[in-house]
């Protein structure tokens, strides 16, 4: 088992992203993906599609991608450690600038700490 300090140090290493389980790609309470037209350009050069199928296939409302049913955003690989973004070359600007050189601010919410600590376990192998 690894206590909550030891995480909250792991969260201040710029490593941490490849073994958190991606909280920043759950909509959660108080978190907000917006997405502006030119990320809904750069995916449509992505995928080789208009930018109005874009907003069609992927989209809920204006400004954000669609969630699962676990609110995950639906280009997230669940299950994955590394390479969990399925569209990682060409994802929006926020999720590229995000946490923007600090430290992630998720991973101070002892909310989701309580939530994610087993999967965070799981992910670095410290349950063993
Ligand atoms: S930015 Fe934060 S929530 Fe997102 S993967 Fe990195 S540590 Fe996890
Ligand atoms: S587009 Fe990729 S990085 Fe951005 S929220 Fe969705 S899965 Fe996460």
């Amino acid at each position: 088992m690894c206590d909550k300090k030891q995480v909250y140090s792991l969260a201040s290493n710029k490593t941490f992203c490849n073994y958190c389980p991606g909280y920043c790609c759950y909509n959660l309470p108080g978190a907000m993906l917006l997405i502006h037209a030119e990320d809904i350009n750069r995916l449509a050069l992505h995928f080789d599609i208009s930018d109005g199928e874009v907003r069609k296939r992927f989209m809920d409302g204006k400004n954000s991608f669609r969630n699962r049913a676990d609110g995950s955003c639906i280009f997230l690989a669940n299950g994955k450690i590394c390479k969990r973004c399925s569209i990682h070359l060409a994802r929006p600007k926020q999720c590229k600038e995000f946490p923007y050189e600090k430290p992630c601010p998720y991973l101070e919410r002892e909310d989701l700490l309580d939530d994610i600590l087993p999967r965070l376990e799981k992910s670095l192998n410290l349950d063993r």
